[in-house]
């Protein structure tokens, strides 16, 4: 049987990652994984909905057992995305999503070298300043500071496969829609099963 494909979608926040997973969801045949932190929940998540939520002791403990396909450390939280669902969808021939941070995601490239890694960017840095002055909660060197880390998280970009720009959420979801029907076009391990289809029809 095929196995499915590994769909990592990444970006720097506040480029709408989370949004764009979210509606995709909703009309793709795709499994989100569940990753794991050692943040506290917030609002209305719900444990092994939205995130695992662990001690630090747990989350060493599953690192030590090599049960995470990768995970980084943000803000003294770490978030990790466990390995054996991942790998048994992918098994069942389901396509499975990652929604991660860049350092995570290039983990999984190198553990995973058939994942297929999206870049989600902002329309423009003037946009999203915009964004962050309209939402009022950061001071405007606080602005400037994650301005310029967006840059810098930008240049990881080169070990992409994809981008897509989220100016319009109804286009950036078309993009996503068309990258993943592109990728279920793809020959490589399709080429024995189509051979034999017609070689069979043939005799
Ligand atoms: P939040 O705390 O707002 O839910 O997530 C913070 C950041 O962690 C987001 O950029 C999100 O994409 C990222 N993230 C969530 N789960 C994982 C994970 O399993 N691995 C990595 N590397 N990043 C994650």
């Amino acid at each position: 049987m095929k196995t499915g494909r590994l769909f990592v979608i990444s970006g720097p926040s506040g480029a709408g990652k989370g949004t764009i997973c979210k509606e995709l969801l909703k009309t793709e045949d795709l499994d989100l994984s569940v990753s794991m932190t050692t943040r506290k929940p917030r609002g209305k998540e719900v444990e092994g909905i939205s995130y695992y939520f662990v001690s630090h002791e747990e989350f060493q403990k599953t690192i030590d057992e090599g049960g995470l396909l990768e995970w980084a450390e943000i803000y003294n939280n770490r978030y990790g995305t466990p390995k054996a669902p991942v790998l048994e969808k992918l098994r069942q021939g389901r396509d499975v999503i990652l929604e991660i941070e860049m350092k995570g995601a290039l983990q999984v490239k190198k553990s995973y070298p058939k994942s297929v890694l999206i870049f989600i960017l902002p329309p423009s840095i003037p946009e999203l300043k915009k964004r962050l002055v309209a939402r009022g909660t950061e001071t405007e060197e606080q602005i400037e500071l994650r301005t310029r880390t967006t840059i810098e998280e930008i240049k990881t970009i080169k070990d992409y496969s994809y981008f897509i720009v989220n100016d319009d959420l109804k286009t950036a979801l078309e993009d996503a829609k068309t990258i993943i029907r592109a990728e279920h076009l793809r020959v490589e391990d399709q080429a024995e099963d189509i051979i034999h289809k017609y070689e069979s029809e043939g005799k």
